[in-house]
Order: structure tokens, then sequence, then C-alpha cells
């Protein structure tokens, strides 16, 4: 057997994917591994197939119950003897795991690593050969880390308890320089073969949408999605209550989790999601971790999260199978007020003062940044991959903002009446009572702060409100305003800002400024704003002339006509020839499921059943050549499903 071999037959893959060989290559040639690959690149395969083939037992070290559960399923579905160990166990189960480990059953142990130092573990270890020791979540032995686990330092001391050093190989999808020099000193990992692959995920589909009435937009949503497997997330227990509540009266396969609920309540709706008895999940930032469902159809933030990174790992959630998926985000300001006072209310007693006030800094200027995903007009997987270091192209056409239609307005003159007015009232006021001056709109506070008498009262008179406050938002983005964290967000004024008013309000430089330029012709810069995240070169040169004109990038009209569920590009999710035939293979799944007592999406993906629908394969040759069937599989389920097509072709 070979890698390769290995990867057909047991897994039911033709190739590798970016990373996988070269991690398993290594691992093979005796060497230690760090492997960093975003949620759903497939890591587990790459300590897996040379779990295989080294010549003794591999143990992997996993954080959670429900992670190991699912993946030791996984591997028993695909004919590999694997087993667990953690609390979940009985004592006598427990022994009985061991037992067989001891004789030699299993080539792949998993185990919770408060068991490692246990005396019956370290026994077992004395008496088997190990030959590998793979550290899954790697990033929980960092504190720098969201989720530091302090019984991960146990792998070190377990390690250093065998007779033999094994390989060691880790792997986790937190990218960030701190948590990646904590694996590899920590575990003591000896210059080990470090990958790190691309965060994009072509698959998954990303979207802002700003509902007016975010309850309607997503039984629509709903609606439009019927049959498919989802999480929606809420920010709050009881934002998740109501709309659980209100999906359950409409009659949608729904269930929910957030941590108010009791152990067995969450541990019950957790299976329900997973085995797809109710597909759809309503639940907190609680929910997910673990979760290593594959058929997940959309992932829907029906409030928008307090940092990227925290967005783009539950969004990745959607879509593991490589098959189309949606991750769309419902933004209201309200959102960001929530997020703001919860960073508030952070409270660490091991922290000093000043520590604690940095942290909250950082934490707003996160969410900042997550605001700005809000409302930016350029390609929106081109904003996350920024954020995380690297460079995406401005267009990757499966997002909202590469499919919709936009046109440029300039609005230079709106932009200088509102930085005049926020100037003239000496940064002492917020977006609403702003928008309102320029607006012209007298209300209690406008005459309370003296609004009503500045010079740029009602200027806008003309402009509606919601692009006076567009145009805000934008100002914000770009960086010419700022807002001051708090309760009462109060705009200022930043360098950029000043800068552009000072040269729009000195006739004879701007006016040369603008001579120059019209000289040049077409040649004009605009700024767009193509990176907030990072900033451009340009931008940082601080080019004064540049900043003369400000555009903003607004879709065209037409998309105020009644919406069409989605845009009409995009790329449609099931390219199934025989639509029907997949719902038939789909109940069979199901059914065969429930009898075998493991989630739908162990048996076969849906990438798997959608390649059948297509391809109609009734030999074992067929079966074979699909994508996740592997020998073993076929021996298990393939003859009941290529009866179902045989079925199908009869009947047609
Ligand atoms: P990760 O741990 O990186 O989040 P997983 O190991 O859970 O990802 O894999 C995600 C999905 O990708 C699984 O359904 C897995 O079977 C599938 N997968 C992994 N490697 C391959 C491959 N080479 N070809 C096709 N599918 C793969
Ligand atoms: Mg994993």
């Amino acid at each position: 057997m070979d890698k390769f071999s290995v990867l057909k037959e047991t897994f039911g893959y033709t190739t590798f994917r970016e990373g996988q060989k070269e991690l398993v290559d290594a691992i093979l040639s005796g060497r230690d591994v760090l492997g960093i690959m975003p949620t759903g690149a497939g890591k587990s395969l790459c300590f897996q197939i040379p779990a295989l083939l080294l010549s003794g037992i591999t143990i992997v070290v996993s954080p959670l119950i429900s992670l190991m559960k699912d993946q030791v399923a996984s591997l028993n579905a695909a004919g590999v003897h694997a087993a667990f160990i953690n609390s979940s166990l009985s004592e006598s189960q427990c022994r009985k795991a061991l037992e067989f480990a001891r004789e030699g059953r299993y080539k792949i142990i998993y185990v919770a690593p408060e068991r490692l130092m246990t005396e019956t573990f370290l026994s077992l270890a004395g008496a088997v050969e190990i030959s590998m020791v793979a550290v899954d979540e790697a990033h929980c032995i960092s504190q720098w880390g969201q989720d530091f686990r302090p019984s991960y330092l146990k792998i070190v001391d377990f390690v250093d308890a065998l007779p033999i050093r094994p390989v060691l190989s880790a792997f986790t999808a937190t990218a960030t320089r701190a948590v990646k020099e904590d694996i590899q000193c920590i575990l003591g990992l000896e210059q080990p073969l470090v990958t790190v692959t691309g965060y994009d995920r072509k698959n998954l589909y990303f979207s802002v949408e700003k509902p007016k009435d975010k309850k309607q937009e997503l039984l629509k949503y709903l609606m439009g999605n019927k049959g498919k497997s989802g999480i929606i997330y809420c920010n709050t227990r009881k934002t998740v209550e109501e709309l659980h509540g209100e999906l359950v009266e409409s009659g949608y396969p729904v269930t929910r989790y957030h941590a108010g609920l009791s152990d067995l309540e969450r541990k019950q709706n957790q299976e329900d999601f997973i085995y797809d008895r109710s597909p759809i999940m309503v639940a907190t930032n609680a929910f997910g971790m673990g979760i290593d469902k594959s058929n997940v159809r959309y992932v829907l933030h029906y409030n928008m999260p307090k940092d990227v990174e925290s967005y783009y790992q539950e969004a990745g959630r959607a879509g593991r199978d490589g098959e189309p998926a949606e991750c769309i985000l419902y933004y209201a300001a309200k959102d960001v007020k929530i997020n703001e006072f919860l960073i508030q209310q952070q409270e660490n007693p091991e922290m000093e003062r000043e520590e604690l006030e940095l942290l909250r800094e950082r934490n707003y200027e996160r969410l900042r940044k997550m605001t700005f995903y809000c409302f930016t007009n350029e390609c929106l997987r081109d904003y996350i991959l920024r954020y995380f270091g690297e460079y995406g192209g401005n267009y990757c056409g499966n997002c909202k903002n590469c499919l919709t239609e936009f046109q440029d307005v300039d609005v230079t003159e709106e932009a200088s009446v509102l930085l005049e007015l926020v100037r003239s009232s000496r940064e002492r006021y917020g977006i609403q009572a702003i928008t309102d001056a320029a607006h012209g709109t007298v209300n209690d506070k406008v005459r309370r702060f003296g609004l009503d008498q500045n010079s740029g009262f009602g200027k806008l008179k003309e402009r509606t409100v919601v692009r006076i406050r567009q145009i805000l938002n934008d100002l914000l983005v770009k960086d010419y305003l700022s807002l001051t964290p708090g309760d009462y967000p109060v705009l200022k004024l930043t360098d950029r800002g000043r800068r552009f008013l000072a040269l729009s309000r000195e006739p004879d430089e701007s006016s040369s400024a603008m001579a120059g330029r019209n000289a040049a012709g077409q040649n004009e810069i605009v700024m767009t704003e193509q990176n907030v995240a990072g900033r451009s070169a340009a931008e940082q040169d601080g080019n004064d002339t540049e900043e003369y004109r400000i555009v903003l990038k607004l879709p065209k009209e037409r998309e105020k006509e009644p919406r069409k569920d989605k845009p009409e590009k995009r790329k449609e999710t099931a390219e199934v020839k025989y639509p029907q035939l997949f719902e038939l293979l789909r109940q069979k799944r199901y059914q065969m499921a429930q009898e075998a007592h493991v989630p739908p999406y162990i048996i076969f993906s849906d990438k798997t059943l959608r390649e059948m629908s297509t391809y109609l394969p009734q030999t074992e040759k067929e079966m074979l050549s699909i994508n996740g069937v592997g020998t073993r599989k076929y021996e298990q389920y393939g003859e009941e499903f290529a009866d179902v097509i045989r079925e199908f072709m009869r009947d047609k």
C-alpha cells in the first residue's frame, strides 16, 4: 500500500488537496510537521493516511468528545479500526478499548489530553509501538489562541515519557504568528515541515445584507433554501430562543443551541442537527467547535459578530465538502452597539488595568474592521483574505459585491459639507446628530447642541437621510472620519479628513491641484478603497492630490426593484443532472444512516451523491470512479445506492 492507494481505496478520493501530499510525505519520512490549513481543507487525512502506513499505532490528541466521535465514526465507516478514549466511556468500555489497543486491533486511537498521563494510558503506551502522536486543533496549546486548554500541555510530558520518541504532527486553522510559534516551541517540534495553505475557500459565497426586517428576510431566505442544512448564528440567547420559536411555528425542521441549555439538551440538539433530523440550527457562537458536518449549505449570521476572526471561523463551517455554500451576514447598526457593550463589560481579574485597557482597545479595533466588512463595496473575499495577510486579487466573482453592478457617484461636495460640519461643531457629536443637522432636521438634540445655528445646517436637505448615512459610513471606512469608542460614539476628523478639508478650503491650492489634474486628463486618480484592512502604499505616502475627490460606489438603481433571491450570475448550488435522483439517494442515505446510527454525511457526502446523480454509476467499477467511494464504502453501501440508480433509470 502507498499513500495514493490509501487515499483512493480507504477514503475514495483520487487527488490530494493543497498541502496534503507534502505533509503526508514528511511524516512518512519521519519528520515532524505543522500543518496550518483553514477549516474544511482536509487536515484529518494528513495524519490519518500516514497512520495507516506507519508500522505502529498513531495517537491522536483532540480537544472535544464530539470531534473524536465524529472522526472515529468516519474512519470506521471507511473500514479503518479506530477508537477513542475519553470521559464519555464507562470504566469497562475504557478498559476494553485499552485491551483491544494492546492487542493491536486499532491503528488509530483518539484520546482526550487529560487522559494521556493517567496510569492506564501510560502503561498502554509503554506496551505498544507508537509511531506518531498527532495533535489536532493544536492552537489549544497556546495562551494566545482563543481556545487555550491547559491540559494540552500534558502532551509534552506524555511524549517525554515514551521510550522512543515518535513523529509529532500538529494541525490547526489558526494562523497568527504567536500561536504558530507557541505550537512549535511548546510541543518541541524538531525542524518541522511547516505548511501553510491559503485561507481562501473558493466554494463559499459571501454576502452582506442590511434588511429592514431581518426576520422577514430570513423567512424568505429559508423558503428559497428548503431541504438544505444550515446554521443561523445569533449574538444572544434571547434571539436564539425567539427565532427558534418562530421557525418552529413556521414548520421548519429546526433545533437550537446556546450555553443556557442543559448539557443533555445541548447534546441532543447537536445530534439532531448532525444526523439531519433537524437540519437547521439556530445558535449562539457557543455552537460549532468540533462540528465536522460536511453538508452545511449556508451559515447565516443574524447579527454581526465581534471580529473577522470569529466571522470567518463560523462562516467556514459551511461547505466543508467543497460544494458551493453560502455565508450571509445580516447587518444592523444595533449589532455594533451590542458588541461595543460586550467589549466594555470585559473583565479579567488576572489582568492589570492597563493590560485590560489595551485588550479593549484591540477589540474595538477588531470590531471596527468587522464593521467595515459590512460596508465595503469591494470584493468581500478579498477583504477577508487581506485581513489575514493574504492577497486575494480584487475580484473573486463569487461574492455579493463582485456580482452587484455598482456605479461611481461623486460625493465630494456632500462629503465636504459633512466634514466641515464635524469640524465646525468641534468634533463633539455623533452620526445621528450630524446627519440630522446636514439634512436640516430640527429636533431636540439638534437644537440643544446649537447645530441649527451652524452654517452647514440643512445644506444637504435635498439628499435623503439614507444617502447621508451612506456617505458618512464611507468616510469612516475610508478613514476621513473616526468614531470614538464607548456608549456615545463621537465623530472625529482623522489626519486624512483634515487634509481633505484644508485642500477644499484653500481655493488657490485646491484649484491648482484641480488644474494639474485636469491637465492629466482622464488619468485622475480616484480613491476607491482597495483596502481598508491594510492600507495601500499610495495612501500611506499621503499623496494629497489623490484625496480631492470622494467617490462613493453605490449599487445601480435597478437593485431597488423587488430583489430576486440571488444575484443572477452567481454559481448555482446543485449542479446535478438528475435532481429527483439526488433526492432519492438522499432518502436512501438518511434511512441507512438511521439504521447504522451514524450521521448521513459519514456514509456519503452530498458531493458524492451529486456525482452519482449526474454520472449514474451502476457497476462496481463505475461506482469506484465516483469521488468519495472507496473500496470499503463500496462494499458496505455501494450496491444499495446502485439499486436506487437502476430503479430510477428503469422508471425513466
Ligand atoms: P479540517 O480538519 O481541515 O477542517 P477535515 O479533515 O474535516 O477538514 O476535511 C473536510 C472534508 O474534506 C471532509 O469531508 C473530507 O473527507 C474532505 N476531504 C479531505 N481531503 C480530501 C481530498 N483529498 N479530496 C476530497 N475531499 C477531501
Ligand atoms: Mg479538523
